[in-house]
């Protein structure tokens, strides 16, 4: 029988990959992205671990449970992934001296190992029972990886660790990269303003036709609530790319109020954005002259000002 003895589960934390920050934590001043390593999507090895994230990535999730909310769940139909699994159990089983293992991957971004120990009474023999997740990184590890996990597992052995923790900085470019937000298709119509329709008018009516750049809404946002601040709209230099907030997709937003804020982020590819006591100015006197250009300049101010609350309401 299974006893009710659990030691709990061991989060090696200091394996987080500590680069992964959210991507608008990247955000640097006005709708400016900050660089990131622009090959890290390229970097993927082309190993068998990688076509296993593939089948990871296809694994259908648990429905959520305390224990194991968010992660993978076994489907037995994804051999591969399956036949891994039990090749690098009994690879690692092979250094240990006791105890059942059972050995999980995941494609997690965060948890590249966690040990789950119990016991398993059998009359007066006492058996450890491990049950493993493992990032797919270590399916093909050398064996003096998979000794390192054997030590690690059984006896938290400080220097398997040392050797774990190595492993997983060399193969940090196998961890998921963050949803890639930034190639995501571009969303132009929303439920109530086409962001396409008004940024080609504009383009026609104010830039003759230069200005090339994409135009997106932004993501939705769950629960309804004031907000401090918006960001209504942002222009990436780096992709030339537009984002507009969702908020001023309702139908009570005139269309001239969209038009004005897309306006102002196409002017930001117009602009430079030079610096001036050692800051960035994203709106130099020159861009706020242009944006005085506007055809409903004013009505737009005075629109924005009258609906601050409701706009922030979202
Ligand atoms: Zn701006």
């Amino acid at each position: 029988m299974l006893q009710a003895d659990i030691q709990g589960e061991i989060y090696l934390s200091s394996f987080v990959r500590n680069n992964a920050a959210p991507s608008d934590a990247a955000s640097a001043g006005e709708g400016l992205r900050g660089a990131k390593d622009p090959n890290a999507r390229h970097r993927r090895t082309a190993s068998r671990a990688a076509s296993l994230a593939g089948n990871l990535q296809g694994r259908r999730r648990r429905p959520t449970s305390k224990v194991e909310s968010g992660e993978f769940s076994l489907a037995r139909t994804d051999g591969a992934v399956a036949d891994a699994e039990i090749l690098l159990a009994s690879r690692i089983r092979a250094h240990m001296a006791t105890g059942q293992l059972d050995v999980t991957l995941t494609d997690n971004r965060y948890t590249m190992i966690s040990v789950r120990r119990d016991t398993e009474c059998a009359g007066a023999r006492v058996c450890p029972q491990y049950r493993v997740r493992l990032h797919h990184m270590f399916a093909d590890a050398a064996p003096l990886v998979t000794q390192a996990l054997a030590h690690y597992i059984g006896k938290d052995d400080k220097d398997a660790s040392k050797v774990l923790g190595d492993f997983i900085d060399a193969n940090q470019h196998r961890v998921r990269a963050e949803s890639a937000r930034k190639t995501s298709k571009p969303i132009t119509q929303g439920a109530c303003h086409d962001l396409q329709g008004i940024y080609d008018g504009l383009n026609e009516r104010y830039f003759d036709g230069t200005i090339e750049a994409t135009i997106t809404w932004g993501q939705r946002c769950g629960k309804v609530q004031k907000r401090n601040s918006i960001k209504m709209g942002s222009y990436s230099i780096e992709d030339k790319s537009i984002r507009i907030h969702r908020s001023l997709d309702r139908a009570y937003v005139p269309s001239f109020f969209v038009e004005w804020i897309v306006y102002h982020e196409m002017l930001h590819q117009v602009h430079d954005a030079p610096i001036v006591n050692g800051r960035r100015q994203f709106h130099s006197k020159a861009f706020l002259e242009d944006e005085a250009a506007f055809e409903h300049y004013a009505l737009a101010r005075l629109w924005e000002r009258d609906h601050l609350e409701q706009l922030l309401t979202y």
